[in-house]
């Protein structure tokens, strides 16, 4: 039986929204990727580089405009478009810059998709979610941001390399903000079936205290050493974002950190932050009820309350 056919539309084509497409078509996520922004120059551009590869990809097509109507009829709408905080600038004047953006555009975008499951890249991330849910009216479950997908990859990438063992039998995660006040799960994190805190394997080594707090300081400031060095991230977050577009796409049941409207989870209570969720074609599905030691259940509350403060300094 032929696939059901696939259309990805992803809004802002700058450094995030083509390497999504990109690791898109490496991974043969999406059938039809439609690419939009304002800069027409920018969107025509990339979408060129891009179909100039199709030869080399599984079948898929690309097209991009700096017309909405592009992302007409697409299965999930992600949207990149927005500013990156610049020096000095605070995270509320962020928030406010790019909430605008959606404030304008999501309406629009309901219009041509009004069907999908939208998926927020942008930062702040978690805010940028809660005010599209707010904007947008649209079911808690059809509309959630990457969260900590990139934060907690970079977690696990980390972990790996200090116990020498391969990244996809590490299963730990960053949880909370997409930003400063998230926090690392360590009490439930494990290698293979060995819980973290067990660890102790003869050529592999085990993690120290010193070990954690570096590790979990590496995480928070891996976003700022990267910009430093070169701009801006963009290869990891355009392969998380096509992680969790396949989960949707295929309906895989998979389990993420994504950042979703939370109701009463641990006693928190409207407001978007990550935590490991079960996605697939409906979205969020559901969130995971995981243990946490009372430290990480603090951290988590203080992580909620400080992206409560942006939302409500945003007036919502
Ligand atoms: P960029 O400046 O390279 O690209 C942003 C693009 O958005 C530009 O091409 C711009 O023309 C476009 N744009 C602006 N306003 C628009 C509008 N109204 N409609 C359509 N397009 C519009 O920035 P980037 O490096 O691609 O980052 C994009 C966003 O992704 C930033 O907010 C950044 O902080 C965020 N980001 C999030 C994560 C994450 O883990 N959530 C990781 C990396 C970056």
């Amino acid at each position: 039986m032929p696939d059901k056919p696939s259309k990805v539309a992803i809004i802002g084509a700058g450094s995030v929204g083509a390497t999504i497409a990109y690791a898109c078509l490496l991974r043969g996520v999406g059938k039809s990727i439609a690419l939009y922004d304002v800069n027409a120059a920018k969107v025509g551009a990339e979408v060129l580089d891009l179909n100039h590869g199709l030869q080399f990809v599984p079948m898929a097509t690309v097209e991009g405009s700096a017309d909405l109507q592009v992302c007409r009829g697409a299965d999930v709408v992600v949207i990149t478009a927005g500013a990156k905080q610049k020096p000095g600038q605070t995270r509320t004047d962020l928030a406010t810059a790019n909430a605008a953006i959606c404030r304008e555009m999501v309406p629009k975008l309901l219009g041509v998709a009004p069907d999908a499951v939208y998926l927020l890249v942008t930062n702040p991330v978690d805010v940028i979610t809660y005010v599209t849910l707010k904007i947008s009216g649209l079911p808690r479950e059809r509309c959630f941001g990457s969260g900590t997908v990139l934060d907690s990859s970079r977690f696990r990438f980390l972990i790996a390399r200090r116990l020498n063992v391969a990244v996809q039998n590490v299963h730990a995660y960053i949880a909370g903000e997409h930003g400063d006040s998230e926090i690392p799960l360590w009490s439930s994190a494990h290698v293979g079936n060995i819980p973290l805190h067990q660890w102790a394997v003869q050529g592999h080594g085990k993690l120290t205290v010193r070990d954690r707090t570096e590790i979990f300081q590496n995480v928070k400031t891996a976003a700022y050493q990267i910009i430093e060095g070169k701009g801006a991230t963009n290869y990891a977050i355009g392969l998380a974002t096509a992680r969790i577009l396949e989960a949707i796409l295929k309906n895989e049941n998979r389990v993420l950190p994504v950042s979703s409207l939370l109701t009463d989870y641990k006693g928190i209570s409207d407001v978007c932050l990550s935590l490991p969720s079960i996605v697939n074609a409906r979205g969020v599905d559901a969130v995971l009820d995981v243990s946490m030691n009372p430290a990480e259940e603090t951290g988590l509350r203080n992580s909620a309350e400080r992206i409560r403060e942006t939302i409500r300094a945003m007036g919502f």
